[in-house]
């Protein structure tokens, strides 16, 4: 009888304990093989010379290390890079890193495609698929941190110079809607033999559900941005079919009952703008009514997304005057706004363009087979990474 192999990313760090428990092993060993993991990238057993030659033995029959593998990887003129990583069955999603002065931020996938459709979303256009695994949502961490290492030249090993020091889980997918693995994800991110990043480093991003919205403040609450995108039901209604189940006045309540735990005093309420939908002077007054007066006033922050246009969306960017003047309102009633740069536009990394190679099936097609052959042929590579160009 043959026993599946266990993919050590797909552990938490008390998993992992329990995990060494059944070799045998006593829990400071998980914490070393977690931080030759997650803090010096490695997936050798072989590498682990701190541990012992049995152990190392012993994980080499019935473990592996393993990130989603590679199948494009591209820099932007500004220095925004995409990777499309492959999470089996002809499933492709992305990861994007954003470079900036201090600091660097990843942008990670939860679901391959989006179960809640929103109007103005290209994943939410592709349906849902299916939810990424624990090692396929902190495989992207772990693999976007060693790649940026390498691409640096930065040695492998104890002393590497961290790359990420933010995350977004504002990739594909609603992360509220893959809780499990998400939560553990995100403790592996802040666990300190792990990424050790801190909470308010850490945002989550979702289209507004409502219950587990209550479950992440009491299991796992890091920053919280929520997307917005309308001032009433009406339109938010039309815009992201979920507020149907949950209108703004309960979402209102559970960004208020959120903050009582979150690791900051503000809520970021994401915002795109859509050109004569959601952007006139009244809209923005709208909005300062809803978040500054009456049962659901809450602290909170404005990021104004200008829209990512794709062909099928029959939506338009807001220009650029309209967009000022509509933070001016926002700004005018003291309320904290930015408008975000758009970046990585000539990789199509920007916001709701992640999954624009992925839409093209054909071509996600055609990799998949090339590595499916890649994988063949160099055997002893399967599950670590393997890059395949074109
Ligand atoms: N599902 C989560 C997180 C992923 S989407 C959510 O909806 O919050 C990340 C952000 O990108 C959200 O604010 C989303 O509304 C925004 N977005 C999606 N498509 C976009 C587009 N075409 N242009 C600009 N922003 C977009
Ligand atoms: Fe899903 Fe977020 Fe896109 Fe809406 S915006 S379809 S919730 S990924």
């Amino acid at each position: 009888m043959t026993t599946a192999l266990t993919n050590l990313l797909d552990l938490d760090p008390a998993q992992l304990v329990a995990y060494c428990g059944e070799l045998g092993e006593k829990p400071f060993r998980a914490k070393q093989l977690q931080r030759w993991i997650h803090q010096f990238g490695a997936s050798d057993f072989s590498e682990m010379t701190d541990l012992a030659k049995s152990l190392r033995d012993k994980l080499a029959t019935r473990a592996f290390v393993a990130a989603p593998a590679i199948i494009s990887d591209h820099t932007s003129t500004d220095g925004t890079r995409k990777w499309l990583v492959d999470v089996g069955q002809g499933n492709a999603v992305e990861t994007v890193f954003i470079p900036e002065e201090n600091r660097g931020t990843l942008c990670i996938s939860t679901q391959a495609g989006c179960a809640v459709n929103c109007r103005f979303c290209s994943t939410g256009k592709q349906g849902f698929n299916r939810n990424l695994t624990v090692g396929e949502i902190i495989g992207q961490l772990w693999m976007a941190e060693f790649e940026l290492r390498k691409t640096k030249g930065i040695e492998p090993g104890p002393k590497g110079e961290r790359q990420i020091t933010n995350v977004v889980m504002m990739g594909m997918g609603e992360p509220l809607l893959n809780f499990e693995p998400t939560v553990t994800a995100l403790k592996l991110m802040l666990d300190d033999n792990a990424y050790g990043l801190s909470r308010r480093r850490v945002t989550l991003s979702t289209s507004g559900v409502v219950p587990m919205m209550d479950k992440l403040s009491q299991e796992c609450p890091v920053a919280l941005a929520v997307s917005l995108h309308a001032s009433n039901d009406v339109l938010r209604d039309g815009l992201i079919p979920l507020n149907k189940k949950y209108p703004l006045r309960e979402l209102m309540a559970a960004c208020k009952r959120y903050l009582e735990f979150a690791p900051r005093d503000f809520v970021t309420f994401e915002y795109c703008m859509l050109d004569g939908v959601n952007d006139t002077d009244a809209h923005a007054r709208e909005l300062v009514a809803l978040v500054k007066t009456g049962d659901t006033a809450v602290s909170c922050k404005f990021n104004l997304i200008p829209f990512n246009p794709f062909p099928e969306s029959g939506l338009k960017r807001s220009h650029n005057p309209r967009i000022k003047a509509f933070a001016q309102i926002l700004m005018d009633a003291g309320i904290v706004t930015t408008i975000r740069k758009t970046r990585g536009d000539d990789i199509d990394a920007a916001c709701g363009q992640l999954a624009g190679e992925v839409k093209d099936r054909t071509r996600v097609q055609e990799r998949m087979q090339k590595m499916t052959e890649y994988q063949q042929k160099f055997g002893k590579d399967f599950g670590r990474i393997v890059e395949i160009s074109g």
